[in-house]
């Protein structure tokens, strides 16, 4: 409860443009705040004395992790099944083989299995060159997004505060920031990820993003 009071004050001095406590500090408070939940945490555009930027904070959006998640677990049963559908026909085709080799007698009869069989082969070998690839790069995508290695991140655009979102890399250092135009007001955005460690969520990481905005140097401004 003290976080609360010391937020407060703070904001107030804050916006007044005479910092009580430095944004470190402020940043540190709000974040406090944000990993016990607290919805008292300011969510809409806001200014920045000391680094001269206009942002808003962005939330992990677990929805859109989830239609990723899902996209990439149909891709990952497409590829598995081209892995797996022909290996089972072959095994399956040997196998009735083996069961009836009295129909077969006679040396076309013989060919057609071993075309069968030939043929069998290609498509496993194509299966597994195609599908093998597919299976192995979506699990990869899925157990990044389960380590919140790739996260979505939602939030208010800066500029004109309609929501904007996008997919952003966690784990690569911030020296190279996701970048984004706002789809409705086309300013520049950029997304920065901060990422907590928690040990209570099975060794998942804790993610919290904000939106700056970038100036195009006065491009736009005489575009409109
Ligand atoms: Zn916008």
């Amino acid at each position: 409860m003290i976080f609360w009071m010391i937020l407060f004050q703070a904001r107030e001095a804050y916006y007044s443009g005479k910092p009580l406590i430095v944004d470190d500090m402020f940043d540190r408070v709000e974040m406090k705040l944000r990993w016990y939940g607290s919805k008292s945490v300011v969510k809409y555009p806001r200014c920045s004395i000391r680094r001269q930027s206009t942002y808003s904070d962005a939330e992990d959006d677990l929805s859109q992790v989830f239609a990723l998640a899902s996209i990439w677990i149909l891709i990952f049963a497409f590829g598995s099944s081209i892995c797996l559908v022909p290996i089972i026909c072959t095994i399956g085709l040997a196998y009735q083989d083996t069961l009836g080799p009295a129909t077969s007698i006679g040396s076309q009869a013989n060919v057609l299995t071993f075309l069968a069989s030939v043929n069998g082969i290609l498509f496993t070998v194509l299966g597994s060159i195609i599908g093998y690839p597919v299976a192995s790069s979506s699990v990869r995508v899925l157990q990044g997004l389960w380590r919140k290695d790739l996260v979505a991140l939602k939030g208010a655009c800066p500029n004109c505060g309609e929501e904007v979102f996008a997919f952003v890399k966690s784990d690569q250092p911030n020296n190279s920031p996701h970048r984004a135009d706002c789809h409705v007001c086309e300013s520049l955005l950029e997304f920065r990820t901060k990422v907590e460690q928690s040990n209570s969520r099975l060794g998942r990481q804790w993610v919290y993003g904000r939106i700056y905005l970038l100036s195009r140097r006065g491009r736009n401004r005489y575009q409109r």
